[in-house]
């Protein structure tokens, strides 16, 4: 076993979460995707044992940690279920630009709820028409006196519905291309804001995902996030430091397979033996466990550098998250097809671990999107180098 060099605090974090996930997470989680029911229990069973705030500093009430403590739960709760493990991590992308460009009095206003797991948080960014173009926003933000008014409808926003706080990105001056989009807080019971229908989805079927819809929606001025024009670059920035938590998010689903397709092939005889004793099954496994652990130390790895303090971890964060979902897409499969048909049937947890693999493919910016920005970064190295 790769020896992590965990602190004590981090060893303590990844065993509350563990204990979490083997209690309450893997005991709930077939009815909670059968009955596609919110996992607030549980959530709150997190906030109880302080791993809400996790990456807020401890002046706004958090635990202090980084990138890393952050990725470290999340693993822990993805080996159980990623329907959980989302409704937990989109409170990090959805206070994310307060935490990194709001104003100490927005800091002071939010973060502690947040932190406290009092309140929970959303981020809403894509639309019907603006997907991996993030560029083609709509929804829009005009000043009226010390207001703004929200008119627009985001879509597939995880957490909707559930959340208190809501990052919005909407255009302020359309004239302006991306420079003219900015960032504003908004709270749920706001006259003019509602949610759309709950989408009915192939796998994380117990996390919310609806659309935020604003209809001449007013938020005081205080609201907005940095300044006007500030909107893409706060959400680049976001997305730079939340997609760790999505490649986190990937790693701990392809273990929670792993470690369920070994303890099957044990028990499983065929030909007078366990299947493990198969030598294309072992093979299997082992391709398993190494893409795994390979997953991981590049999490670790990056984790760790965004948490030291380096500036641009574009290029490093697009690699862990398309490198560790590609590896929890493929190890679900593969630990399905170790169960053979058994893994096809609901009854076992490998089905539902395939369903959930494809939307970390999918959010947070595709996997093709992810080999864009690596690729971009890579012309952009080249040419400095010349
Ligand atoms: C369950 C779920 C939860 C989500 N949660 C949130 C949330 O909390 N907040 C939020 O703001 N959004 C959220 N999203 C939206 C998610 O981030 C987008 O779905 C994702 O970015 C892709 O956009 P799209 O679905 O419109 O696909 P499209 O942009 O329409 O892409 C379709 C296909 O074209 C490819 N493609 C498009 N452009 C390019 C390109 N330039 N280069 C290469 N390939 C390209 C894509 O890779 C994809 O294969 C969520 C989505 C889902 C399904």
């Amino acid at each position: 076993m790769i020896d992590y060099a965990l602190t004590d605090d981090q060893v303590m974090i990844r065993d509350l979460a563990r204990k979490i996930t083997e209690e309450k997470i893997i005991p709930a989680r077939a009815e909670l995707d059968e009955q596609e029911v919110f996992p607030s229990d549980i959530l709150n069973i997190m906030a109880q044992s302080d791993l809400m705030g996790l990456y807020i500093p401890e002046e706004y009430g958090g635990f202090g940690g980084g990138v890393f403590e952050f990725c470290l739960a999340t693993e822990e709760f993805s080996k159980g279920c990623i329907g959980v493990s989302v409704s937990f991590a989109a409170n990090a992308l959805g206070s994310g630009p307060i935490l990194m460009f709001g104003s100490e009095e927005q800091k002071k206003k939010y973060l502690p709820d947040i932190a406290a797991g009092k309140k929970w948080a959303a981020f809403g960014l894509t639309e019907p028409n603006a997907g991996s173009d993030a560029g083609g926003v709509q929804t829009t933000a005009v000043l009226d006196g010390n207001e703004y008014v929200l008119n627009g409808t985001k879509q597939w926003i995880t957490n909707g519905g559930e959340a208190d706080v809501y990052t919005v990105v909407a255009i302020t001056d359309k004239n302006k291309g991306s420079r003219g989009a900015s960032m504003f807080i908004v709270e749920k019971d706001t006259p003019g804001f509602s949610f759309g229908k709950k989408e009915k989805k192939m796998g994380i079927r117990c996390s919310a995902t609806r659309e935020l819809i604003f209809e001449d929606c007013r938020i005081p001025k205080e609201n907005l996030i940095g300044k006007e024009g500030m909107g893409f670059l706060i959400t680049m920035k976001n997305l730079d430091k939340s997609r760790p938590g999505i490649a986190a998010q990937g790693v701990g689903l392809a273990q929670g397979a792993l470690d369920y397709a070994v303890k099957y092939s044990k028990e499983r005889q065929q030909f007078g033996k366990p299947i493990i004793a198969i030598q294309a099954v072992q093979f299997m496994l082992a391709d398993m466990a190494t893409q795994t652990e390979a997953a991981r130390a590049l999490l670790y790895s990056v984790a760790r550098s965004i948490d030291s303090g380096i500036k641009d971890y574009t290029k490093e964060s697009a690699m862990v998250k398309l490198f560790a979902t590609d590896v929890a897409m493929r190890v679900a499969v593969d630990a399905v097809q170790v169960m053979g048909g058994y893994g096809y049937m609901r009854e076992y947890p490998l089905e539902k671990m395939m369903r959930d693999a494809k939307i970390l493919q999918i959010y947070e910016g595709t996997n093709q999107i992810q080999r864009g920005v690596v690729g971009s970064k890579l012309v952009k190295e080249a040419i400095s180098r010349k």
